[in-house]
């Protein structure tokens, strides 16, 4: 069958829209040639082309004559011809995916000189040491690149050359040198590879070429893909372009400028320029560049030229654009442009500018920010990108950056907070345990567990930064000191610096910035033009997104600042983090109780600590929705730990009778699997009385706040639901309460009573649950580890890395919602639920609430709202505004 396909387009050829075929680079020059702007004219070979290369490891039929063709009309325009012994062309072989990847993939220069066009070039510049470097430039790049020679062969060689010559600059070198040098690599090539490096331009790009297809597969670029979430399949395109000389004396050199001041997003030029160079001088930094300003002094006629070209591109792309440019002997040439790389800051300020400016609309402006960014912004940093190595790596579970010294246990912890030390708290895994630990500290480390584990989850919640899974560390709580695997000890009181936007912790004090962004969104007041940036922005978000945002919150505390932050009620109040503390004994009294009567008291007793909890969560939500969640984990992560137990009982002289029987109860309540064990709403089935109070509690809140002039919206949650006899059974227990409550204050509570959907059963059954339920709430960290079979506190840290490195995952399901199996399964749910039921209201209370990819999700799964922790709550409501737009 013949084909159509056409592999190579000259670059008048192409345009933006193309950026598929042609890679971003490729479609940047296409556009900028229709725009007339100076570019070394060119042609591109396509991704399709690469696909087929490396699928086929050959180069699709067809693809050498049209190359040829396009060579031979770039020689046409350029009035020579590739590598011809006098004047000769000579071109560059760039990478250029459809994404960019600075620097990830190979690039090779000056293609099209030999033995003997390096002196019709050195001829017809009139500079010999020019055309000798830029040789020895091509057999070095050639050499590594394409013939796969160790690039430190070649540096040693010039290290040695110019220790000969008595100087560190190479610029000391003169054309003699040069060309020594050029001889001693071809040297190298063929004592490394036993062929000789070669001679034929046509051979040589056609090498070239293949060499850049290849480097999309090298390590570098895989690592960045994976990093960056850039599919692994898409392959890059070629450029091959006209080279301009920017090193041939004074009235030449090379630069970079951006529309904009990418790091602060300020209005105006903004670049470097470097005089009598190449453009991988500026890349590398062996030479420093000077401002671009001063190009007004050195070439004011360029400048105003390049001033001009920036304006077109802003306009034409309606965004920052930066170029890499080059000046000829007072002749400019741009070399690239694309829509420009910036921080977060620069993001938010540009975006709100060019709406200003009415260059884009404001749904536009909103859709060139996102959730992490913002998120990036709200958090103290810290200001130097640190240089040295972390001491190590780790999942990083809760944004922002943190100082303090380093223990190993909640007490200490709490007591130097006491004394207003700052502290790291080290552990292997968090438990409930360490929760005022983890409050009284700066951030949380542990050496297991991922986005979802203890760690993750509480650290988030309060906003508190956190490391978790940072396995090459081994923690010893005992010794209270972590070693880290080049064998760093750090040891209880010796500071540490902890990124938990990188995932890094460092050892010393590394300097911080404090958040503006952070204070404004809790304010609502600008401070500055970034803050002006965000905070329009945000408003924007919020006029057109159908998402609500609410938040996970179990204090009243926590649901204030919940609200600041714009939350629109809580849609996840954990209860259980209530049983912690001084309470615990109560709970352990509960669970110890002979009888009903010793039960009783203990429920009792707990009833009005809960009834006050509520009070409060529903005073600072008032008039906005509260879904209390009933007790959910297994009974023993409120008892002891039974190896320490059973020890301390053996090793003492008079064994305590209390230690004892909680001993006894901790071997009745220990099962293999507590997660898919008695806990949710098996629990409050199996344990008289426990379910009742609770609810008891919340009526009773309701009708306090009611009693003051309050306007509760209190919503009871049964959790871990697998049948609908589980849901009616609860149900009909929480409608006696509420029953009897209403008949002893006179207040009418008829509170919504809704579910969980966090087993697959519960999705697949969604309709028949959807008959006892008044809303549903996805748990969708339950329901990844039910639905994958994935523990959520083990898997992140043990194979994850494997899954990932392996392209299994592309990012780990219990961050991003697996849109095909635990996605699939919301879908399925929420479309049964309001076939049954279309009042249905439906949410997701998981950490995926949160995740910005995830939200764009449940907006197209037609959710109501998203609940997240109260600091995720601003990125949230921009994200939920995104996906509307
Ligand atoms: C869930 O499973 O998604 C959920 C919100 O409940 P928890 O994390 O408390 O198990
Ligand atoms: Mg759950």
């Amino acid at each position: 069958m013949s084909t159509l396909t056409t592999y190579v387009y000259a670059f008048a050829e192409g345009g933006r829209e193309m950026a598929d075929l042609l890679g971003g680079k490729g479609a940047g020059l296409a556009e900028m040639t229709r725009l007339g702007l100076p570019v070394p004219p060119g042609f591109t070979v396509t991704t399709e082309a690469c696909r087929i290369y490396l699928a086929t490891g050959q180069e699709p039929l067809g693809l050498a004559a049209e190359e040829a063709r396009a060579l031979a009309v770039l020689e046409q325009a350029m009035s020579r011809t590739l590598g011809a012994p006098d004047d000769p062309l000579l071109v560059s072989v760039r990478s250029g995916a459809r994404f960019s990847m600075p620097g990830m993939m190979e690039t090779i220069l000056d293609i099209g000189l030999n033995d003997r066009s390096v002196t019709g070039l050195a001829k017809a510049s009139g500079q010999e040491r020019f055309a000798w470097d830029s040789y020895r430039r091509l057999v070095q790049m050639f050499g590594r690149t394409v013939m796969g020679v160790d690039g430190d062969l070649f540096e040693q060689a010039i290290a040695a050359r110019k220790a000969q010559r008595g100087t560190r600059d190479d610029h000391d070198l003169d054309a003699g040198e040069l060309a020594l040098l050029a001889e001693e690599f071809k040297a190298i090539i063929r004592r490394e590879t036993g062929e000789d490096f070669p001679q034929d331009p046509a051979e040589q790009l056609r090498r070239a070429v293949r060499a850049v297809f290849d480097s999309w597969n090298g390590e570098r670029a895989r690592v960045y893909r994976r990093r960056e979430r850039i599919p692994e399949d898409l392959g890059t395109a070629v450029n091959v372009q006209a080279m301009v000389f920017g090193n041939l004396g004074p009235d030449s050199g090379t630069g970079v400028a951006f529309t904009r001041d990418p790091a602060t997003g300020a209005r105006g030029v903004y670049g470097d320029y470097l005089p009598d160079a190449q453009g991988e001088d500026v890349v590398s930094g062996v030479r420093d560049a000077v401002p671009l300003d001063q190009l007004k002094v050195l070439d004011p006629r360029a400048y105003v030229e390049l001033g001009d070209h920036l304006r077109t591109l802003e306009c034409h792309y309606r965004d920052l654009c930066d170029v890499e440019f080059t000046i000829e002997r007072g002749r400019l040439w741009i070399l690239q442009t694309r829509v420009g790389k910036r921080t977060a800051e620069a993001a938010f300020r540009i975006a709100h500018d060019l709406r200003a400016e009415e260059t884009i609309t404001a749904d536009e402006a909103l859709a060139r920010v996102d959730g992490t960014e913002l998120a990036r912004l709200m958090f103290p940093r810290f200001d130097t990108t640190p240089a040295d190595m972390p001491l190590a790596h780790g999942v990083a579970a809760s944004p922002g950056a943190a100082v303090g010294v380093a223990v190993f246990d909640s007490a200490e912890a709490r007591r130097r907070a006491a004394e207003g030390q700052y502290t790291v708290l080290v552990r292997r895994e968090t438990t409930p345990d360490d929760l005022p630990g983890m409050i009284a500290a700066q951030a949380v480390l542990t050496s297991r567990g991922g986005k979802t584990s203890h760690a993750a989850v509480v650290a988030r919640g309060m906003g508190k930064v956190c490391v978790c899974g940072a396995e090459s560390l081994t923690v010893d709580p005992v010794a209270r000191r972590f070693t880290t695997d080049t064998g760093v000890v750090v040891r209880e009181g010796d500071t540490v610096s902890v990124d938990g936007t990188a995932g890094t912790v460092h050892l010393g004090a590394l300097p911080l910035t404090a958040s503006d962004v952070g204070r404004a969104l809790e304010t609502g007041e600008s401070t500055g033009p970034l803050t002006e940036a965000v905070l329009a922005t945000l408003a924007h978000a919020d006029s057109v997104r159908r998402l609500q945002v609410r938040a996970n919150a179990d204090t009243p505390e926590d649901a204030a600042r919940a609200r600041a932050l714009g939350a629109q009620g809580i849609g996840l109040c954990r209860t259980e983090h209530m049983f912690l503390g001084e309470r615990r004994k109560l709970v352990e009294a509960m669970i110890l109780a002979r009888d009903d009567t010793a039960r009783e008291q203990s429920l009792a007793a707990l009833l009005p600590l809960q009834r006050a909890d509520f009070t409060g969560i529903l005073e600072a939500m008032d008039g906005l929705p509260v879904t209390i969640r009933l007790i959910d984990p297994p009974l023993h992560e409120f008892l002891p730990d039974r190896t320490e137990l059973a020890v301390r009982l053996a090793s003492s002289a008079h064994p305590d009778v209390h230690d004892r029987e909680l001993l006894a109860a901790v071997e009745r309540l220990h099962e293999q699997n507590p997660m898919l064990g008695l806990r949710g709403v098996r629990l409050g089935l199996a344990v008289p009385g426990l379910m009742a109070m609770q609810v008891r509690a919340i009526a009773e809140a309701v009708a306090h706040r009611l009693d003051v002039g309050g306007r509760p919206h209190a919503e009871i949650m049964i959790p871990l639901v697998g049948t609908v006899e589980e849901l009616r059974l609860a149900r009909t227990e929480a409608e006696r309460v509420l029953a009897e409550v209403t008949a002893r204050t006179g207040r009418g509570l008829d509170l919504p009573i809704g579910t969980m959907i966090e087993l697959p059963r519960a999705a697949l059954t969604a309709g028949s649950i959807a008959e006892a339920a008044d809303f549903f709430s996805f748990g969708t960290n339950d329901l990844t580890q039910t639905t994958w079979g994935l523990s959520r506190d083990d898997a992140e840290a043990s194979f994850f890395p494997l899954y990932l490195e392996k392209g299994i995952f592309s990012v780990s399901p219990f961050e991003t919602i697996d849109h095909e199996g635990v996605g699939r399964l919301v879908e399925l749910a929420v479309e049964a639920g309001h076939a049954v039921k279309p009042s249905l209201q439906t949410g997701v209370c998981g950490e995926h609430g949160g995740d910005p990819e995830s939200i764009h999700f449940f907006h197209r799964a037609g959710l109501d709202y998203v609940s997240c922790s109260p600091f995720r709550i601003p990125a949230a409501r921009l994200e939920a505004g995104r996906a509307a737009v």
